[in-house]
């Protein structure tokens, strides 16, 4: 028997929106209603796949079988798309950066409470394994209280070649791969932002940022380095987490790397000094490994509810957003905040 209940139409079929299809297909109560995109060979891509196709976006609106529409398009549009389809009467799901400023996102938050409809972003890396496990690490004080981590992606493929080299779309690396890991840090803390301070970097030229590094102190006394490059032939590991007991490191999505605490059955052994280039150290000596212990990084059980089923629960008034509006609008601040820090070459203090 078909339980499908829920058709959701895809606005916009690249890369992303292709890729919502693997997503979208598990889910026993959606179905992928259709797809709309401006280019035709992209809607010749979804018409061989099976997809009932729409000529126009008022013509998915206008479907009153379509219930909801996914939006994964270039960052610019995202607005204007997102309040006609709330107005229509569509649920609707934003692909990040969900806007390119936070007032704009406030707009579109208005439109869905007054038509009474759900919005939200897919901030679907909150759902990365390798995220998950640093959370349940800093919870359960694996390496004791969190007081640093540096949160990093790097490659060296410079920024891809189409819309996100360009400012007018909503391009550029804080907006794209920073909306990830800046949404990831909030959750980790529930203390507020005390200062920020940042740089972008555009080694390639391009208009838009090809990377940026931020330093963000929170009001607990939480440090974080937050990080993403495109000009990296050498990586640096994905997660470098410092607590009161040991150090933790999280080489790449792999998870591979590992865990070093104090061993806490053992008085601290003075380490033996070190032939460190042209002299002795003792300060930068590795700890002893009779009062260390070390331990492998640890898969962890899967989240109980996808994206999508949080989302269809929430629909029918059995869960709550697992992306709310008010974490996605303090992720927007934050950045605006990282690029004023950056044109102002100054330490921005503000109760984010
Ligand atoms: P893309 O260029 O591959 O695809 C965008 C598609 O939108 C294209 O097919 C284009 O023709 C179409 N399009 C453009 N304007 C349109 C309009 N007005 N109406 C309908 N279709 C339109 O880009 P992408 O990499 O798929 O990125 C799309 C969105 O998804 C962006 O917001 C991006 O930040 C986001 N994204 C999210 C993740 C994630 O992990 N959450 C990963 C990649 C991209």
């Amino acid at each position: 028997m078909d339980n499908r209940k829920y058709n959701v139409v895809i606005v916009g079929y690249g890369g992303m929106g292709s890729y919502h299809v693997q997503l979208i297909e598990p889910i026993e109560q959606l179905a992928i209603g259709g797809v709309y995109d401006i280019v035709d060979y992209r809607m010749e891509l979804a018409a061989a796949a099976g997809y009932k196709t729409y000529p126009s976006l008022d013509a998915v609106l206008g479907d009153q079988d379509v219930d909801i529409v996914l939006i994964a398009t270039p960052n610019d549009v995202h607005k204007e798309i997102a309040i006609q389809a709330l107005q229509a009467g569509k649920h609707v799901i934003c692909e990040k950066p969900v806007t390119i400023t936070s007032a704009d996102f406030l707009d579109i938050v208005e439109v869905a409470k007054q038509e009474n409809r759900i919005f939200t972003v897919h901030q679907n890396r909150r759902w990365d394994e390798d995220f998950r496990i640093v959370k349940d690490m800093i919870s359960k004080k694996t390496v004791g209280d969190l007081f640093h981590l540096e949160s990093r992606v790097q490659g060296a493929n410079g920024i891809p070649g189409d819309w996100r080299q360009l400012k007018a779309y909503g391009g550029g690396m804080l907006l794209d791969w920073g909306v990830h890991l800046l949404d990831q840090l909030l959750l980790i803390t529930d203390s507020k932002i005390e200062s920020v301070t940042a740089s972008l970097s555009y080694i390639l030229g391009t208009e838009v940022d090809d990377g940026f590094t931020s330093y963000i102190e929170f009001k607990d006394g939480l440090t974080a380095v937050i990080e993403v490059g495109t000009t990296n032939y050498v990586k640096l590991p994905r997660w470098y987490i410092k607590g009161t007991e040991g150090t933790a490191v999280i080489k790449d999505w792999d998870l591979s790397g590992e865990i070093v605490t104090r061993n806490p059955d053992v008085a601290h052994v003075e380490p033996k000094p070190i032939q460190a280039g042209q002299g002795l150290t003792k300060t930068m000596a590795p700890p002893s490994e009779e009062s260390t212990l070390k331990f492998p990084i640890e898969k962890i059980p899967a989240a109980a509810e996808s994206f999508y089923e949080n989302f269809v629960s929430t629909i029918e008034g059995k869960a709550e957003l697992a992306i709310k509006s008010e974490e996605v609008h303090r992720v927007l601040v934050l950045i605006e905040t990282i690029f004023e820090a950056a044109a102002t070459k100054s330490v921005i203090r503000r109760d984010i």
